[in-house]
């Protein structure tokens, strides 16, 4: 393509707020944009369908309290009631100054995405272009020129209604730039042409590994360093995460993520793990805010109906809670099974699990919250009862700790174990046939 048409406006690179300079305190390289897609690509995961007002609290807390730089909230075209969350979610952001942060995906087709678009009163479209070759051959039937001339026009469209291009995606560009790379060059140079500033590299079927993301990551910024690159990583392999720090590694200016990692097939990349990796691995900052984590995913899990794993990272119920009891000990004694990864970062705290891997350690950690003291002989026996019951199967919770200590027959030191006198468990306590949910 030759020059870029003037009415195309130049997107506004990342690298602008690269010159910030970092927190001296945590000495972070420079910041990294997230964009969150929990609301478009995460919703296609199957069965899932946000209400609008689902669509608009999941937005508000993205952009407002966990603090992702930008959001995209739907397809172009989907259906009447997407249209309406996007209209809510436009009039809520116009109203609040966070219009700049919300964007759309739109399609190669002549406008029309453009006018769904701009109708719904969003500003910020991304494009989706074909990012190999086969794609643009085996599915659009078309050659690379045909489909850059439908670029163009879209281009075109979104300026002229004036609908700001926020970036375009280079659909399967993963498996484009491995089997067809002079496609994805000559792709991306008239994109350049055209005055795109901002290009989403898409591993769409989550088929890199973190060597190869760092490689063409590498070899898409050399060859345009004018341009501002973002991926957009998918989980297939499970490596969704080592390659966004891949892509951080080899200097990408934005990440894609989705909130518990929700999306197609096996998910896109997880906020949380991303947020956090990028801090501690990559030392690039982001806008993130670690402590409202856990009820955005929260909030996210209720309204998509997808639990997260009990052991997700930095979201899962237990990931702060250890189980072995020499872990316990060593965190009594130093702290010497604890990490970056402190609980505190994302307002939780450390727990004790209690069951047949507990020791002397976690114990005390559970008497001491109850205000119970015992000898170390009734201590040993406790802790035989609570490890035969969890060899049983029976989740023990500290509340049952009272009465299995009762069973001893030995006196609490200060009432809290409940005082009866005939040696039964207190009045109202559940009773430990029943399992608990733990
Ligand atoms: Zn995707």
């Amino acid at each position: 393509m030759s020059a870029p048409p003037r009415s195309i406006r130049p997107v506004p690179s990342a690298r602008g707020r690269e010159s910030a300079p970092p927190s001296p305190r945590l000495a972070l390289r420079p910041r990294i944009a997230l964009m969150d897609t929990t609301l478009r690509d995460g919703e296609q995961t199957p069965d899932v369908a946000f209400s609008s007002e689902e669509k608009l609290r999941i937005a508000r807390m993205l952009l407002c309290d966990v603090g992702v730089d930008r959001v995209e909230v739907c397809s172009a075209r989907v259906s009447a009631g997407e249209r309406r969350a996007a209209e809510l979610i436009a009039a809520w952001a116009a109203s609040s100054g966070q219009l700049g942060r919300v964007e759309a995906l739109g399609f190669c087709d002549d406008g029309r995405s453009v006018d769904w678009i701009r109708a719904t009163g969003i500003v910020r479209m991304n494009l989706l272009a074909k990012g190999s070759e086969r794609h643009c051959h085996l599915q659009l039937g078309l050659s690379l020129a045909q489909h850059l001339q439908q670029i163009a026009r879209s281009l075109e469209a979104a300026s002229r209604t004036g609908l700001e291009l926020s970036g375009v995606y280079l659909e399967d560009w993963s498996r484009g730039i491995r089997e067809s790379p002079e496609y994805v060059l000559e792709l991306t140079q008239s994109l350049a042409e055209l005055g795109v500033g901002r290009v989403y590299l898409a591993d769409t079927l989550g088929v890199l590994a973190p060597a190869q993301v760092r490689k063409y990551v590498s070899r898409m910024r050399r060859r345009f360093p004018g341009l501002s690159f973002e991926l957009h990583a998918h989980d297939d392999y499970g490596l969704a995460t080592a390659n966004c720090l891949a892509a951080a590694l080899a200097g990408v200016d934005g990440l894609h993520t989705t909130v518990n990692g929700l999306g197609e097939r096996a998910g896109n990349a997880c906020l949380a793990e991303v947020a956090v990796m990028l801090r501690d691995h990559a030392r690039r900052a982001t806008s993130v805010t670690e402590t409202r984590l856990l009820e955005l995913s929260e909030l996210v899990a209720r309204a998509s109906g997808c639990a997260v794993a009990h052991h997700a990272p930095i979201i899962g119920r237990h990931v702060f809670t250890q189980t072995a009891g020499i872990h316990a000990d060593g965190d009594a004694k130093a702290e010497l099974y604890c990490s970056a990864l402190a609980p505190e970062r994302f307002a939780r705290s450390r727990a004790y699990a209690l069951g047949k891997l507990s020791g002397q350690s976690s114990l005390e950690h559970h008497l001491r919250a109850l205000g119970i003291l015992l000898s170390p002989a009734a201590l040993a026996r406790l802790l035989e009862r609570v490890v035969a019951l969890g060899d049983a199967k029976r989740p023990v919770r500290r509340e049952d700790l009272v009465a299995l200590a009762q069973q001893d027959e030995l006196p609490a030191q200060d009432g809290a174990s409940g005082g009866s006198e005939n040696g039964h468990p207190p009045l109202g306590h559940p009773p430990l046939e029943q399992p608990h949910d733990t």
